[in-house]
């Protein structure tokens, strides 16, 4: 058996544990590492919630982060159980974005008794699952750090935790029990251990993760690349897809149908495009979706068609505007249209690569948005009086490619410490295990496809 430290190598001795003889839940038990009146322990009163009676800030927090154990605990089967250190430190952070929180195994195992698959990592506490011992007894198994300065000056200042359990928080709140629970499946192994600057395995053995990721680009598993390979791979947005058996299987369930443009007229262009909807804006709809002519944007200034300042001519009215990439905000192109009385918009990416990706937030845009590629923008400027649906295609899912395989996170440039260790952000509705928590998470009922990949990973599911 061979076992790699990778965070928290310090040892950390555990009190007395009491086992029973048969566990069958797994036992995830938190290690509480922050000082005392800090993180887990500060004592600022807070009022008690509906769904979390602490009457501490560090209380609603522990009681939190233990709801988030139990609910893997109820997921998962392990006789030995899994220790699990959490701390409040400072993150990387800024006013407008930051880290929330990160964790991982603290250490990882290959070729131990029972091992499915030979010369390959696993997390601590998976092996010891399978193994059906400690392998590593007195040492944690995971660690998860939480972003202590969130809603504080410089970091987010306007946002803070939610300690319900209800999945309620408001819309600047963030829900502290959705963000343990993904922190927690990064430690059970919802994670790989590529290098990310090198394409190296780690300590040049592939990890169970990994064996399931899969370049429909290059036509290869991430263990049959070389490194240049898993380089090209890591950024291979829309190909990197997850193989696991229990994840595909799922996926039909899981995954809503994928926003699309479905070019009625001309004959030449017809058929369905894949567009990447705004983040911001009514979804698109399913039944009929919305059918209009397109009218390319024309504001008069600079780059006429970017829709960076107000658009006064009337040819958008009624129409869906067709608007280029670039100078202004997405939602600023969008409330120009919206205000010059289109009743859609479409942006074309200004570069040759993916679709414009229409980030933002606004409240007042009221009309659908996509994005589309820079190619796709220009078959639809050659052509004439082009008439389109703006979509929901029910035969295609959302996160998932034409075959039903679910794609993971490869954006180019690749995102250190983000990218291929989740599922994409195309995902509809949204995932546990997506990049970014979104306010439309209820991880205290729904973990979604993530005990599917546990399942395909090794784990056994209650
Ligand atoms: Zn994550």
């Amino acid at each position: 058996m061979r076992m790699k430290k990778m965070l928290a190598r310090g040892a950390v001795l555990l009190g007395a544990v009491s086992l029973t003889a048969v566990v069958h839940a797994a036992d995830v038990v938190l290690i509480n590492f922050d000082p005392p009146g800090f993180g887990l322990n500060d004592p600022t009163p807070a009022e008690p919630l509906p769904s979390n009676p602490g009457t501490t800030v560090g209380e609603q927090r522990l009681i939190s982060f233990q709801a988030g154990a139990n609910k893997w605990g109820a997921t998962l089967q392990s006789d030995v159980p899994i220790f699990v250190a959490a701390s409040f430190q400072p993150r990387p952070c800024s006013a407008n974005g930051g880290v929330l929180a990160s964790a991982g195994p603290a250490s990882v195992f290959s070729d131990f008794p029972g091992a499915e698959q030979a010369d390959t990592w696993y997390v601590g506490a998976l092996a010891d699952s399978v193994a059906g011992e400690d392998l590593d007894p007195g040492f944690i198994d995971s660690v998860a750090f939480f972003n202590s300065e969130l809603g504080t000056p410089g970091c987010l200042e306007n946002s803070g935790w939610y300690y319900g359990l209800d999945g309620n928080e408001a819309p600047n709140e963030i829900d502290f029990l959705a963000v343990v629970t993904h922190e927690l499946a990064h430690g059970l192994g919802f994670l790989e251990l590529v290098s990310e600057s090198t394409g190296a395995l780690f300590a040049g053995r592939q990890d169970i993760y990994s064996t399931f990721m899969f370049d429909t680009n290059q036509g290869k598993f991430f263990n049959e690349m070389t490194d240049a390979e898993r380089l090209q791979a890591q950024v291979s947005s829309g190909n990197l897809v997850w193989t696991g058996e229990n994840v595909t299987a799922q996926a039909p369930e899981t995954l809503g149908p994928r926003s699309a443009i479905q070019i009625l007229r001309p004959k030449a262009l017809k058929g369905f495009l894949d567009v990447q909807q705004a983040s911001f804006g009514p979804p698109l709809g399913l039944n009929g979706g919305m059918t209009g002519q397109v009218a390319l944007a024309n504001d008069g200034e600079g780059v006429a068609t970017d829709a960076c300042e107000p658009i006064s001519n009337r040819e958008l009215r009624g129409k869906i505007a067709l608007i280029d990439r670039g100078g202004c905000a997405f939602t600023t192109k969008v409330l120009n249209a919206q205000a010059a009385g289109a009743k859609g918009a479409i942006v074309a990416n200004n570069q040759p690569g993916g679709p414009a990706p229409m980030g933002g937030f606004s409240p007042f845009v009221t009309i659908p948005s996509v994005g589309i590629t820079l190619e796709q923008g220009d078959a639809i400027k050659g052509a004439d009086k082009v008439n389109l649906k703006l979509i929901l295609n029910p035969d295609k899912l959302a996160g998932a490619n034409d075959d039903g395989q679910v794609l993971l996170y490869a954006p180019n440039p690749v995102q250190p410490g983000s990218s291929k260790s989740h599922f994409d952000t195309s995902a509809s509705p949204d995932l546990l295990m997506e990049p970014s928590i979104t306010s439309s998470l209820d991880a205290a009922n729904d973990l979604d496809l993530t005990p599917a990949l546990f399942d395909d990973i090794g784990w056994i599911l209650q």
